[in-house]
């Protein structure tokens, strides 16, 4: 694909949705880390139904650690590989209890040291909660730049680095939303909407739908 193509794509994208953001609800660095960790497999709508009724209850990592692994499941036992979760989720909050002064470290490096941080999470955080031009590759990611044409890689870290690369300046801070928000509603994986789609003309992908 070519620069100009994909920079009518960002424009579009921008047109149609200027401030876009993640689905998952939060309204501190604290509580979107914490969904982050517990949306891994599992639904934004899940999390959220979930963090609804605990960040009330608990939104700091004291409070949270203070309910203990059992108590936190009985919050997020709705949502996938729960188990595992709590575990993690009650590791990370003592590690930036003893570690952070409570708060969430700005760097890669420092938050892939915490318990069910891997590199997607972080770049998540760096992205939507410090405004750093970082792209979490999701499955919806992977997908819409490969059918595109926008940035094809072979996996999620190829991607996420031609992404990097080739996204306009302009648009970088915002382009994961754009492209996880395109691929969950439009660009899906069975069956993406090509007819209704805002950059059909632009988009390269060979087996386009009606
Ligand atoms: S035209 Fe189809 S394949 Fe291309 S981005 Fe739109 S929905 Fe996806």
């Amino acid at each position: 694909m070519n620069k100009e193509k994909r920079r009518l794509i960002f424009e579009r994208l921008r047109e149609n949705n200027p401030h876009p953001t993640t689905e998952l609800e939060y309204t501190t660095p604290f509580e979107l880390l914490i969904a982050v960790i517990l949306s891994a497999q599992a639904t934004d709508v899940g999390v959220n139904k979930a963090t609804r009724k605990l960040y009330p209850v608990a939104n700091t990592p004291e409070a949270i650690y203070a309910l203990g692994v059992d108590g936190l499941k009985e919050y997020i036992k709705t949502i996938g590989l729960f188990n595992s979760k709590a575990e993690n989720v009650i590791k990370t909050c003592r590690i930036l209890i003893d570690q952070h002064n409570s708060v969430i470290p700005d760097n890669r490096e420092d938050l892939e040291a915490l318990p069910g941080v891997g590199r997607k999470t972080a770049n998540v955080i760096l992205n939507t909660a410090f405004g750093q031009p970082a792209m979490a590759v999701d499955t919806h990611i992977f997908r819409v730049a490969n059918r595109t044409g926008i940035a094809p890689g072979k996996n999620v870290l190829d991607v996420e680095k031609r992404l990097l690369r080739l996204v306009p300046r302009e648009f970088l801070i915002d382009a994961h939303h754009w492209l996880i928000l395109h691929g969950r509603y439009v660009c899906k994986a069975r069956k993406p909407q090509c007819g209704s789609c805002i950059i059909e003309d632009l988009c390269e992908y060979r087996d386009k739908t009606e």
